[in-house]
C-alpha cells in the first residue's frame, strides 16, 4: 500500500533529541510526497484527537531544543482494547494510514499491540535517556543524558575534592547501567553500582574492599536508580549501617538528566533515524524500530526491542576497575 499520510507521536518520558527526530521525520516524509501530521499528548492525543497537519516550517527553529514540541503523556486508557478502539477510528477519520511513535519501550510495546490489532503499520523511533532499547547501539537523548551527568559530576567533584567527602551521586536507568557506569569512566569515579550485576556481586563491599579513600582525598560513585538497591540513599543507608567509620553525602541528578539542548551526536542521530523510518515506510517495512548498529540503519522488530536483552559491555566495568584504581 502506498503510504500517502502519516502522523507522528512522542510518548513516555520525553529525552533530548525528539524534537530533531519529530523534524527530520516531517521533513523527509514530505520531501517524499507524504502528507504529515502532529499527534499531540502520545496516545492520549491520538485518542482524543489531538492532531494539526505539519508543515515543513511546523519544525522550523527546533532541533537545538530539548524536550518534543509535540508533548508527551502516559496513557493507561490505551492498554484496553476500548481505547485502542478509539484510537483507531481517530486516525482512520483523519486519513492518517501509518504512524512513527518515537519513545522507549512502553510506547513500542503499546505500537506492536496496536499493529497486530488493527493491521496498521508502524515505525518507532527509539528515543529514551536510558539506552535500554536492544537491537540498537545507542538510543536518542542517551548522549545529552550522559553529558548532563559528566557536567554535573565534574562541580560536585570540586566539592568532594575540598571537603575529603565519599559522595553517591544517583543517576537515572532503572533497568540499564549504560549512564552509571559511562558516568563513573567519563568522571575518573571510583565506582558504579549498576542493575546488571546486583546479583552476582555485592558491589558496595567490593568497592569498600578495594580500598577506598586510603590513597585518596575524595571518592565518587555512581548508583543507576534501582528498587532493589534502593539507589543512592539505600546504598549510602547500606554503608552507615555497616561501615559506620565511613561517612557519605547524596547527590540525586533526577530530572535535569532528561532536559537540555541534545548533543551534536545526539541531534544527528535523531537526523539519521527520523529519515530512516521514512525510508523504511518507504521500504514497505511493518512494525519495526529503526535503529543503529555499527553506524549502520538498521530495522529491527519491536518484539525484539522490546525484550531487554541488550548486553552491558563488561570490558567497560573492567576499564572502570583499572582507571579508578
Ligand atoms: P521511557 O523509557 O522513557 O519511560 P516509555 O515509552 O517506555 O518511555 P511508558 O510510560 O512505559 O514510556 O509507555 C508510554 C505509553 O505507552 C504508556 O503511557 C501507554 O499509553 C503505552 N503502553 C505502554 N505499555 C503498554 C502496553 N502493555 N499496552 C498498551 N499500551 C502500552
Amino acid at each position: 500500500m502506498k503510504i500517502k499520510c502519516i502522523g507522528i507521536l512522542t510518548s513516555g518520558g520525553d529525552a533530548p533529541g525528539m524534537n530533531a527526530a519529530i523534524r527530520a521525520i516531517t521533513r523527509s516524509a514530505i520531501y517524499n510526497g507524504i502528507r504529515v501530521k502532529g499527534i499531540y499528548r502520545g496516545y492520549k492525543g491520538l485518542m482524543m484527537g489531538e492532531i494539526e497537519e505539519f508543515h515543513t516550517e511546523s519544525v522550523s527553529n527546533i532541533i537545538q531544543h530539548g524536550g518534543t514540541i509535540l508533548k508527551s503523556a502516559r496513557c493507561q486508557e490505551f492498554h484496553t482494547q476500548e481505547g485502542r478502539q478509539k484510537a483507531y477510528t481517530t486516525l482512520r477519520s483523519e486519513g492518517i494510514d501509518a504512524l512513527v511513535v518515537c519513545g522507549g519501550d512502553g510506547t513500542f510495546t503499546g505500537a506492536r499491540l496496536f499493529a497486530q490489532e488493527f493491521d496498521f503499520p508502524i515505525i518507532g523511533v527509539p528515543c529514551t535517556i536510558d539506552n535500554d532499547l536492544s537491537g540498537t547501539d545507542f538510543t536518542i537523548g542517551y548522549d545529552t543524558a550522559l553529558n548532563t551527568i559528566v557536567d554535573a559530576v565534574d562541580k560536585i567533584k570540586d566539592t568532594a575534592n575540598s571537603h575529603e567527602r565519599l559522595f553517591f551521586i544517583e543517576v537515572m536507568g532503572r533497568d540499564a547501567g549504560y549512564l552509571a557506569l559511562n558516568g563513573a569512566i567519563a568522571t575518573g569515579a571510583e565506582a558504579a553500582i549498576i542493575p546488571e550485576i546486583e546479583t552476582g556481586i555485592d558491589q558496595l563491599e567490593a568497592f569498600i574492599s578495594r580500598g577506598f579513600r586510603k590513597s585518596k582525598n575524595s571518592s565518587i560513585v555512581l548508583v543507576a536508580e534501582s528498587d532493589i538497591t534502593g539507589g543512592a540513599i539505600g546504598v549510602a543507608e547500606r554503608l552507615k549501617k555497616e561501615h559506620p567509620e565511613y561517612e557519605a553525602r547524596i547527590t540525586i541528578l533526577g530530572h535535569i538528566q532528561r532536559g537540555g539542548s541534545p548533543t551534536a551526536a545526539d541531534r544527528i542521530l535523531a537526523s539519521r533515524l527520523g529519515a530512516a523510518a521514512i525510508d523504511a515506510l518507504i521500504d514497505d517495512q511493518r512494525n519495526i524500530m529503526v535503529g543503529v548498529v555499527n553506524d549502520r540503519v538498521v530495522y529491527v522488530p519491536f518484539n525484539k526491542a522490546i525484550k531487554h536483552e541488550k548486553k552491558m559491555d563488561t570490558s567497560l566495568l573492567s576499564v572502570l576497575k583499572v582507571v579508578s584504581n
